[in-house]
């Protein structure tokens, strides 16, 4: 009978699809937001470190980052579904990290176009297999296909969906990544910032340049946004980017300090602590790395 009823059981857990618990949060009446947790993706998050957005068109959703695999994206709409049951007109991805846009495939699959920047053309291979999939665990991958934006963009772009105006603002240099793309709602005033804007946790600064981001977020914030969404973190404030900000900003002039007494990379890296991050998540697996990539930028100067 105990087996019976083991059997049972597994039958009916492999039948349904992983199941994400995502619970929506409204930012305006136009847009809500999934915010993930802030912590490195692993077996037990399985991958829902990430924001991922839906906007009310009127006659449809437009999702920003469709999140770490596809059963994620079937989550997330099958909540958005219960809020107002519209179809998905349109996918935005802001970057090419995978944690953003592994649930596009659960969109593609419908027909659904998904617009990116060329970054995707260049530095993602699809053949390979995902740092996701190294991860997290086979049940939350499960049907996860890499799938590139169907729609490839190289310039800033506006698309009309329903009711609203969608500016996708690319980013002309490295920032937080090769090439960042935000998304601006002139109608609400939202601003979806991708991964140049983090809270909760330190940002990441691997792969990207802190030169670069630090001038590009003086852009964003010369917008005049009414809300600033970041791509990890819940503040959704218009001065939701002042601790990304602060924090660059000061890490540069650190390191240029040290550049400057003529510190090599290894004694820079142990200088530069910033103690007063420390209490901000992520802190011990980000703090170094982010020094030794922002350092290999500015020793050039
Ligand atoms: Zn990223």
């Amino acid at each position: 009978m105990k087996t019976l009823l083991g059997t049972l059981l597994l039958t009916v857990t492999s039948l349904s699809a992983f199941d994400y618990a995502l619970k929506p949060v409204r930012v305006t009446p136009d847009v809500h937001c999934f915010f993930g947790k802030p912590e490195i993706m692993d077996k037990t998050n399985n991958g829902n470190i990430v924001n991922s957005c839906y906007i009310d068109a009127g006659e449809g959703y437009v999702v920003v980052d469709t999140g770490p695999s596809y059963a994620y994206a079937e989550s997330a709409y099958k909540e958005m579904k219960k809020i107002k049951s519209l179809p998905v007109k349109l996918v935005i991805n802001t970057h090419i990290h995978d944690d953003h846009w592994l649930g596009n495939g659960f969109f593609t699959q419908s027909g659904v176009s998904v617009v990116g920047s060329d970054d995707f053309l260049h530095n993602v291979n699809v053949q390979e297999a995902t740092r996701m999939q190294n991860t997290i665990s086979p049940a939350a991958y499960k049907g996860t296909v890499s799938t590139l934006p169907t729609e490839i963009i190289s310039e800033t772009t506006r698309k009309k969906v329903g009711n609203q105006d969608i500016e996708l603002k690319i980013i002309p240099r490295t920032a937080h990544s090769t090439k960042d793309l935000v998304v601006y709602l002139p109608k609400s005033g939202v601003l979806f910032a991708g991964d140049l804007v983090f809270n909760d946790r330190l940002p990441s600064v691997k792969g990207g340049n802190i030169n670069g981001w630090i001038t590009t977020l003086e852009e964003l914030e010369s917008m005049g946004a009414l809300h600033i969404i970041g791509g990890h973190g819940r503040n959704t404030e218009k001065n939701s980017s002042k601790m990304t900000h602060e924090y660059l900003t000061q890490m540069r002039s650190e390191i240029r300090l040290a550049i400057d007494s003529g510190l090599g990379i290894d004694e820079t890296i142990k200088k530069v602590q910033m103690a007063e991050y420390r209490k901000i998540k992520l802190y011990d697996s980000m703090q170094s790395g982010n020094v030794e990539a922002s350092y290999r930028v500015l020793e050039w100067e």
